[in-house]
């Protein structure tokens, strides 16, 4: 049986996310920017809570979890060793620490880790291979990335690129629902991309309803988020850096968007 995923907001703009797998009951939340509507969310499904995967030590992705865990005391936390000093003085203890390549078992359904250093060092992300689903943290988000706090923009390049290799067909998961401010930068350095304003058209459609953006999917962010297209000549051109390194043209994309 398929993953069943379910996505809703918490805070203003964090997504939540509940990856459950049918065959065992197992459900894990990925992150826990606020317990209430985790809580809910695992309520208006009628599932059991028991794994929580963590990407990153900020704290809208992991202050829900203490409360998480008074409700679910079995609920297993798994965290990226790399971030362990700044997320178990919130978390308490968690269960596992996990590292590059380590695979992660939500019931019957396993997941791959994939660190992705530049947002934060120790960020992490995880690879349901199986299921075709990313679920990416702050690292990638739709048209965007996240900001680059931690290490060089290269280190942040080399992250997104290990991401984009992953099949087109990959469902992404991510931690804001940040697309339509994402898209009104890409539109002003990929200003010739025909695949970018048809998601823009989609994004504006979606936005009025209230609908969510995501998750979205390999190949499109390939085709239209200008983060994972710093090779493509018309981005290149629109920042007068034609045949310039793409970590370079990456660099400038996020200190535009910084600033944007
Ligand atoms: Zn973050």
């Amino acid at each position: 049986m398929p993953a069943e995923i379910h996505q809703f907001l918490c805070r203003t703009d964090n997504f939540g996310v509940l990856v459950h797998d049918p065959a065992s009951g197992a459900t894990a939340t990925i992150d826990a920017p606020d317990a209430a509507p985790v809580l809910a969310a695992l309520a208006h499904k009628g599932w059991t809570l028991t794994d929580i995967l963590v990407t990153h030590r900020h704290g809208d992705h992991i202050d829900g979890i203490p409360e998480l865990r008074q409700h679910f005391p079995k609920a297993r936390v798994v965290i990226p060793e790399k971030e362990a000093a700044a997320i178990v003085p919130v978390t308490g203890a968690p269960d596992r620490f996990v590292h590059e390549g380590d695979v992660v078992t939500v019931g019957a359904l396993k997941a791959v880790v994939i660190e992705t250093p530049g947002h934060t060092l120790g960020h992490i992300v995880y690879h349901f291979a199986d299921e075709a689903l990313l679920f990416a943290g702050d690292t990638l988000f739709s048209l965007g990335c996240g900001r680059v706090f931690e290490t060089s923009m290269q280190v942040m390049h080399d992250s997104l690129q290990r991401l984009a290799a992953l099949p087109g067909t990959t469902q992404v998961y991510c931690g804001h629902e940040y697309t339509q401010a994402n898209g009104h930068f890409a539109a002003t350095v990929d200003p010739q991309n025909a695949a970018l304003q048809d998601r823009l058209r989609e994004v504006a459609e979606l936005r009025a309803q209230n609908a969510f953006t995501l998750p979205t999917t390999m190949a499109r962010e390939c085709a239209t988020n200008p983060f994972l297209r710093a090779k493509d000549a018309g981005v290149q051109q629109a920042l007068g850096m034609t045949g310039a390194d793409p970590a370079d043209v990456f660099a400038q994309l996020r200190e535009r968007k910084n600033k944007a």
